[in-house]
């Protein structure tokens, strides 16, 4: 054999405060969601994980198409030569791009880069489909999968081949190619906070933080318990510059022709790294309910004779089904102690225990993923009749539970900084979000990031009375998020 990484066989998961990455790592391999592939720095995504990227996968789709996107699927490789016409994009993507040389035994006439994201491919076939204003606007978006070169790797955060999204646009004019582009910020936004229970700042990038080759770039950012920040979502105006790289041009009604306003926006798995990292415990995934693939498990408490519970078990299951519920009966021969841990592990936000006294009683009881072992509300007993419509109410409270959670997180850790010190020191210690009054002079952003690691995470507009940059004593002109970032 050659050497083939093995994905380590992980007994326990360590605590998550004490360290966060080697928790996630174990939580990821643990829950089955990923093994170690035998290609250095790939990961196989597993039926559980492609699970949870489906759900991801089917609630963006619905969202893409209720305003009037379609699908559509362009080539992995792209020549070299269209690679290079956009200059600004070919640089930025350089370091990162892997390379086809040779096919068929022999040397290739041109290299073939596989694709580290689709604007050339996609804005070449724009330029022959687009003629007239009338072929505008082109709205299509691709769920394929990338390669970039990175050198560190983590399941769904970083790795060289990951899964996404990637919509392209073109549009008659720069209003509303920019507002498409909101538009799409925004669905990222909802998305998160509404399914993945992740809240987030929406703001634009800085122009060092900009997309290769775009005029504006916005991001949705969150933010992992250790205090570092995660970009999960982004949308770019392309402005006229793919355009003008690739020929697309249209002819307007008064027959003059204009190059199209295109642009540009993803979300990737990276996103389940986030849901994750900011819901798991100690006991390992915690799921939002909409983002579960299971919603509920029933567990059959069966001890000697359980015939019974069984048959009851199995009737709770069909009642649930049929009523539209993703649930599963968990009618392994193990004790149930195990299938509890091991459903935990799997974060199902939802645990039905069926044994001989509830069945006596004529319940099921409830125990809910989210809430501490002994907690108030963790565990509850709901009578036969009221099972099936007790469950979305308990999901849609255990869905806000969490984002609630999140959200103070959140809050708790955005500080708003005026003094320079203070400033540079938390940067330094990862302090989460520091909200500043900023001048948006690139050489300020190089200076924090060369002394505490710290970047911009994205800007908004002041909002008033601010009149110096907190980091540098230069005149402000926009509020900004540092944070040190995955
Ligand atoms: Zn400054």
């Amino acid at each position: 054999m050659s050497d083939v990484p093995a994905t380590p066989l992980v007994k326990e998961i360590p605590p998550k405060a004490a360290d966060l990455s080697e928790w996630y790592q174990a939580v990821c391999y643990k829950a089955e969601l990923v093994s170690l592939a035998p290609v250095r720095g790939c990961v196989v995504l597993r039926p559980y994980g492609f699970a949870m990227w489906e759900r991801l996968q089917s609630a963006l789709d619905a969202r893409f198409k209720e305003t009037g996107h379609e699908n559509a699927y362009f080539p992995l490789l792209i020549p070299k030569t269209l690679l290079a016409r956009e200059e600004q994009h070919v640089a930025g993507f350089a370091p990162e791009v892997a390379w086809v040389t040779q096919g068929g035994g022999e040397t290739l006439t041109e290299p073939l880069a596989i694709r580290p994201t689709s604007e050339v491919v996609i804005g070449t076939m724009y330029a022959q489909w687009i003629q007239s204003y009338r072929d505008l606007p082109v709205l299509i978006n691709q769920w394929v999968n990338i390669v970039r070169w990175e050198k560190r790797t983590r399941p769904f955060l970083r790795t060289l081949e990951f899964l996404w999204q990637e919509g392209h646009t073109a549009h008659a004019t720069e209003d509303e190619a920019a507002r498409e582009v909101q538009q799409m910020l925004d669905i990222y936004r909802e998305f998160s906070e509404t399914y993945a229970a992740v809240p987030v700042y929406a703001g634009e990038k800085s122009a060092a933080e900009r997309f290769a080759g775009a005029t504006h770039t916005y991001s949705i950012e969150a933010l992992m318990p250790d205090g570092r920040a995660l970009q999960a979502g982004t949308s770019h105006e392309l402005g006229q510059n793919f355009a003008k790289a690739y020929d697309i041009t249209f002819a307007t009604e008064d027959q003059s022709v204009e190059h199209a306003w295109t642009t540009s926006w993803g979300m990737s798995w990276r996103m389940l790294g986030a849901l994750i990292m900011v819901h798991g415990d100690d006991r390992g995934l915690v799921l939002p309910p909409k983002m579960a693939p299971l919603e509920a498990v029933i567990v059959p408490i069966v001890r000697g004779e359980g015939d019974d519970v069984l048959a009851a078990a199995r009737r709770v299951y069909d009642t649930l089904r049929a009523a539209g519920l993703r649930v599963k009966l968990d009618d392994r021969n193990l004790r149930p102690g195990n299938k509890f841990a091991d459903w935990e592990m799997r974060g199902v936000p939802l645990r039905l225990e069926l044994g001989a006294k509830d069945l006596a009683a004529e319940v099921v009881t409830f125990v809910r993923r989210d809430k501490e072992k002994g907690a108030d509300g963790a565990k509850f007993a709901v009578p036969f009749a009221d099972v099936a419509s007790r469950i979305p109410h308990t999901l849609s409270e255990i869905q806000s539970a969490l984002f609630a959670k999140a959200r103070a997180f959140l809050h708790e850790r955005t500080s708003r900084v005026e003094d320079r010190s203070e400033f540079m020191r938390l940067c330094s210690e990862r302090a989460g979000m520091l909200d500043i009054a900023w001048c948006g002079l690139a050489a300020c952003e190089a200076a924090i990031k060369a002394q505490t690691s710290a970047t911009t995470r994205n800007t908004r507009p002041l909002e008033g009375g601010e009149t110096v940059c907190t980091a540098c004593g230069e005149p402000a002109r926009l509020r900004a998020y540092f944070a040190q970032s995955y």
